[in-house]
Formats: structure tokens, sequence, C-alpha cells
């Protein structure tokens, strides 16, 4: 392995809110060389490659239907079968894409994630000069607004944190808010019509709710953030009302992982300022400190 990124999955996982059966190794984010040439012929060794890590068995019902990312006898590498923290993981071929040399160490540690986002923004119809609001400027929220302002869209990112509202402006987004004052910027911005498109990543119910109020009519609400709330809070007349197309992303399919390589390759878009930190592999368990750290963004891993 080459490089290694963490996220809250592994935090989860290592915590023990996730079950695993144990031993396990943890890792689903990973940028690899090519030691020893599969049987297909596909990569040859000393070939670069990105791993997608959620396995699908290219047979089932789903997986035919086009839904790779949903395949029941599939799982999550880390999660389901052991991971990629390690010097060495074993792959099958068919969960690997090359990615090109001139990629940078830290470009090609935020790929795997940019992949689920580039997932998550295939499910909303964005055109060039609607407006979009991203919610919550962590990692995924901040290559969210990084692929919408690519493809045109007028990027309103919210967040509580200045920094985080600073990088996404350097980095493409049309304005920013606190989510208190988001409202009033997306209003202004659309001339009181609400946005055309939300992205709500961060994950919790009243960010859920925030996401479909700032929709206006016939939007589309994409929930890339998970959340076990279950119940009230949401609102529901709303929904109805602005007639709102939700979307519930989950995972990557392989052709997403391509497209993520493809906008890393051309510098469409930079992962780089969103590197905080990086360790060695040895050193995982300051990573993971890292990782839990609200001041920090993307935490990677060498792996000398
Ligand atoms: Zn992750
Ligand atoms: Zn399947």
């Amino acid at each position: 392995m080459e490089t290694l990124g963490l996220c809250g999955t592994d935090l989860s996982i290592v915590a023990g809110k996730v079950p695993v059966e144990m031993p396990r190794v943890v890792g689903h984010e990973g940028i690899g060389t090519i030691e020893v040439a599969g049987p297909s012929g596909a990569f040859d060794v000393g070939q670069r490659v990105l791993i997608n890590p959620g396995l699908f068995c290219d047979q089932c019902e789903l997986c035919r239907r086009g839904y790779p990312n949903l395949c029941p006898n599939g799982g999550l590498l880390g999660r389901e079968l052991d991971g990629l923290f390690a010097d060495y993981a074993a792959m099958d071929e068919r969960q690997l894409l090359a990615v090109p040399d001139h990629v940078t160490t830290d470009a090609a540690g935020v790929i795997q994630v940019l992949g689920t986002c580039v997932h998550a923004v295939s499910k909303a119809v964005v055109s060039p000069g609607d407006t979009a609001v991203v919610l919550g400027l962590g990692v995924s929220g901040q290559l969210i607004a990084q692929i919408l302002a690519a493809q045109g869209a007028r990027v309103i990112g919210v967040t509580r944190s200045e920094w985080k509202r600073e990088i996404a402006l350097r980095l493409g987004a049309t304005a920013t808010a606190a989510p208190d004052q988001a409202a009033a910027v997306v209003a202004d911005l659309t001339d009181g019509r609400g946005s055309d498109v939300v992205f709500e990543a961060v994950g919790t119910v009243q960010t859920f709710s925030q996401a479909i109020e700032l929709a206006g009519l016939a939007a589309t609400v994409v929930f890339f953030g998970t959340t076990t709330g279950i119940g009230d809070g949401l609102p529901y007349y709303q929904l109805y009302y602005k007639e709102l197309t939700l979307r519930n992303p989950r995972g990557a399919t392989m052709a997403d992982y391509e497209q993520a390589i493809a906008l890393v390759a051309d510098g469409v878009v930079n992962g780089v300022p969103l590197v905080s930190s990086r360790f060695s592999l040895e050193d995982i368990d300051e990573a993971l400190a890292a990782t839990q750290d609200s001041s920090t963004l993307k935490v990677l891993m060498e792996v000398k």
C-alpha cells in the first residue's frame, strides 16, 4: 500500500459502534502499487491503483441492474472483510483502477472519498447557473462543493466553522454562511426562490431539516450524511408543498471512482488543501486521534 485515508467510518469501527468480526484489519481508503500481478493481465507490476473498497458480486439482480454499490453479497473492506491499513493487501483485480503517476500522494489520498461524492452529485441534475447549497464543509462537503462548482453551479457552503468556510471560498464556492445565516444568504442569491439543489453532508436530523427548508420548489435534496435517528423533526409538509426529490446515495460504483480519478488527474478537483495531517502507518493511534479532532479535515497515513 502507498497512501491510506482515515474517516469517521474507521473511528466507528475501532470504537465498537459498528460491530465487526474480530480480528479485523480496518481501512477502506487506499492507493497502492501492484507488487504481484493477477491472472487477467489487466495490471502490470508497478502500476499505481485505487482500490474500490465496496465489494460486489457482479452476479445478483442489483449488480445486474446497475447497483453494485448496493450488492447484498458485497461488503466494505475493513468492515466485513480485512481492509487496507497494512503493508500489503490481496485484491480482486475487478476492484482496481489505474491512477496516473503524476497525481501527488496527498491528491491520491482523497480519491476514494471523492468517488462517493461523485456518486452523490450524480443523483441530482445540476445545470450551469443553478444554485447548490452544501450543508457541512468537512472533507465530503468540500469535495461535493468543488464538483458542483466545476459543473457551473453557484455553490453556497454552510458550516459553523469559519476556517472551513474560507477553504470552500478559495476552492470555488460562490458564497458561504454560518447555519443561522444560511436562509438569508440563499434567499438573497435566489431572489427568494430557494436553492435548486441542496446537499446535506453532516448527518443530523437538524441539518436534514435545514436542507429541506433551504430547498426551492421542485428542488432536489441529497442526504449524503447518514443518521440512525428516527421520528419527528423534519418539515414534512414542505416535502409535499415544494414537490421535492429526495436522494440518499450510498457508496460508489467503479464508474464513479473512474470519474473521481479523472477529476483529480485533470486538476478539476483539488483535494490537497483538505489534507491536514500525515502519519506513518505505525502511528495509527495518533492518526485515529487526529481524525477525531474537529480542527482537522483529511488525515492520511503513508506506508513506508
Ligand atoms: Zn472513508
Ligand atoms: Zn451483487
